[in-house]
């Protein structure tokens, strides 16, 4: 370790954070206090946890607090804590790098434009750098519990920041701030009392305030608040909570307060965050704010995986058991009896949970904008729930005709034709590539309903869900069209009729198309293109192959059926095509054209367009 003075830049992306937040935040700047008393209790937390298995931690200091105090001649605030304190290393990656791995992603999302980028940071959140919203000079002293050796760590804000050995007394950090001129209102104890009763009330740990002639203050409740009675707690106290164990900034969409006794007794106090957060993208990966696991009050872990499935892995909060011992190990608890049972209450809560929210229309819509494709995974994630799930999934759908994701299956299964016994679905790579699919012409001109379907999971989940109500999910897009609702007296008869009559065109195609296709056939699917592109019962869809592709999975473009609709004049007139080299081009140019409408990529589109030049050049003779 050295023990230097070293100057080092902050990566850029942490400057650029520093100057947005210091010139965006001056309407709402005592948030700064929030995030510091946030952190200090996350180190309380952690100590705690370290010291269940090294009582030696503490040291002879074990009563966990968060100190305030102010020196108005400096024009200082000092938060202190008796926490778990960082190494040098630590402090060199938690602050001056982006520890947070949503930083990146959201340094990214900055659009240059002052008043949208401020209203970002709203949303993002900055933790520990809030400090220089207040401060043009921070200082931070930190002693990790059981080292000896403390570290200064100082900066201006300004792109770079200093790190030094140091020495400080007991462990945990303390942070110096040298407030601006115009902020010296936090030097005043009232003022600070206010802002710890606004956003802290909920930490359960004492925070005080001590005078200069060294008499202490508890200003919070200090009590965990997951513990006290739900007729106590205001909203805002449990948004303000919500903040601090999500690491958010804004309140929550919903929560869920229970406290179970019985067999196995415990308190869950789970939230579902009102936006998705910048580092959810994939997966648990990353550093996680997930579901924290305590123990009689007694931080254990946060990872994540432990109480949400992955596809509830947006739901934030705190689990805290009486049942549990306090040295379990992380091994332990994958396939522990008290947290599978508490795991199984939580999720089916959380189901209930957003059940209830779709009363709400609006509340609804905006869960499902954020969370609602990593909802859909659970369709294939948790089987035994699918009915639960399915229940809570929204499709944009022909009946409203609008990209808007709000049609449950219940809806459609209550709007069904009289005879239709299928709920119809089609998947393509957008909404408008669903729109304007050729196959959907006759479901329109019969107005039967079906759901348009254009998230990547969108194949996968559907072919889980399989069915609801008892009615199958039915993609348009593949199998023979079971004509039923969709038919009229005689049109089988009719049919059979023109297949006969087309027989021969049809066989000319298969011959020119050879292993491009699996079959060609006569439909009643069309009315107004002249071809489409059907996948046998069973096949992988084309929308399927193409998601798996851009994932580096090439399935290839597999062996679609080319379906042929007698009532367009192409095909009708076709049929009398003489010249075999002219039809050969025909033929091939109306299979890539129904490979386009799909949204497939030609494989070879210079002979497409080739074909096509000569098509049109004998026309213009
Ligand atoms: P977050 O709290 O969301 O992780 P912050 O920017 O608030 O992000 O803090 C960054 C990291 O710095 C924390 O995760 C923690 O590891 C470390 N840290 C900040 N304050 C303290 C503190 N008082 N004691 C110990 N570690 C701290
Ligand atoms: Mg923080």
């Amino acid at each position: 370790m050295t023990s230097e003075r070293e100057t080092r830049p902050f990566e850029t992306e942490v400057s650029q954070l520093l100057r947005l937040m210091i010139h965006s935040m001056y309407s709402n700047k005592e948030v700064f206090l929030r995030e510091l008393i946030s952190n200090a209790s996350d180190a309380i937390d952690k100590l705690r946890f370290e010291a269940l298995s090294n009582a030696d931690l503490y040291a002879g200091d074990s009563e966990l607090k968060i100190r305030l105090s102010v020196d108005p001649e400096a024009r200082t605030l000092t938060i202190s804590d008796n926490g778990v304190g960082m190494s040098r290393d630590e402090v060199a990656l938690n602050i001056g790098t982006i520890a947070r791995s949503g930083t990146r992603e959201f340094v990214s999302h900055l659009t240059g434009d002052q008043k949208k980028d401020a209203q970002l940071i709203g949303q993002f959140g900055v933790g520990f750098y809030s400090a220089f919203i207040v401060a043009d000079r921070v200082v931070l002293t930190t002693r990790r519990a059981g080292h000896d050796e403390a570290v200064r760590w100082e900066s201006a804000g300004e792109g770079e920041y200093t790190i030094e050995a140091a020495q400080k007394e007991g462990r945990g950090t303390e942070i110096v701030l040298y407030l601006r001129e115009e902020d010296a209102e936090f030097l005043d104890d009232y003022r600070l009392e206010e802002v710890i009763r606004k956003y802290s009330d909920h930490i359960p740990f004492p925070i005080v305030l001590s005078a200069p002639n060294g008499e202490e203050n508890t200003v919070n409740q200090a009590s965990a608040l997951w513990l006290r009675s739900k007729s106590e707690i205001s909203e805002e106290e449990y948004a303000e909570f919500y903040k601090h164990v999500g690491h958010d900034f804004e309140a929550p969409l919903a929560h869920l307060h229970a406290q179970v006794e019985g067999r196995l007794s415990y308190t869950l106090l789970l939230y579902l965050p009102a936006r998705r957060p910048f580092d959810l993208a994939s997966g648990f990966e990353g550093k996680s704010h997930g579901v924290k696991l305590y123990v009689r009050r007694v931080f254990i872990t946060d990872d994540a995986e432990l109480f949400m499935p992955r596809y509830l892995r947006f739901i934030r909060g705190v689990v805290d058991s009486d049942d549990l011992p306090l040295n379990v190990s992380r091994e332990l608890l994958q396939d522990n009896r008290v947290v599978t049972s508490m795991r199984q209450t939580a999720v089916k809560r959380v189901l209930t949970m957003l059940e209830d929210l779709s009363a709400d229309a609006d509340k609804y819509a905006s869960f499902w904008t954020a969370f609602g494709s990593i909802l859909k995974e659970g369709i294939v994630e948790e089987p035994e729930r699918k009915d639960d799930i399915a229940r809570l999934l929204r499709f944009a759908s022909t009946h409203n005709d609008s990209d808007v994701e709000n049609v449950t299956l219940a809806d459609y299964v209550a709007r069904l034709k009289e005879g239709q016994d299928k709920i119809y679905y089609i998947t393509a790579d957008s909404y408008t590539a669903a729109k304007n699919s050729p196959h959907l012409e006759v479901f329109r001109k019969r107005g039967v309903e079906v759901l348009l379907l254009s998230d990547r999971v969108d194949d996968w989940v559907v072919n889980h869900v399989e069915q609801f109500a008892d009615k199958p999910l039915q993609s348009i897009a593949s199998g023979a069209l079971d004509l039923g609702i969709l038919e009229d007296e005689g049109d089988k008869e009719k049919l059979d009729e023109i297949a006969a009559e087309y027989a021969p065109v049809v066989a000319r195609f298969k011959e020119v198309l050879g292993d491009r296709v699996k079959d060609v056939r006569i439909t009643h699917r069309l009315t107004s293109s002249p071809v489409c592109l059907v996948t046998e019962e069973g096949d992988m869809s084309s929308h399927m192959r193409r998601v798996l592709r851009a994932a580096g999975q090439d399935f290839g473009a597999g062996q679609p059926i080319l379906e042929l609709n007698p009532e367009q004049p192409i095909i009708a007139r076709i049929k009398d095509e003489l010249d075999h080299e002219r039809f050969e081009d025909w033929a091939h140019v109306l299979f890539d054209q129904a490979r386009l409408s799909e949204g497939a990529q030609l494989d070879d589109p210079a002979g497409y367009v080739k074909r096509l030049n000569d098509l049109m050049l004998s026309l213009l003779r």
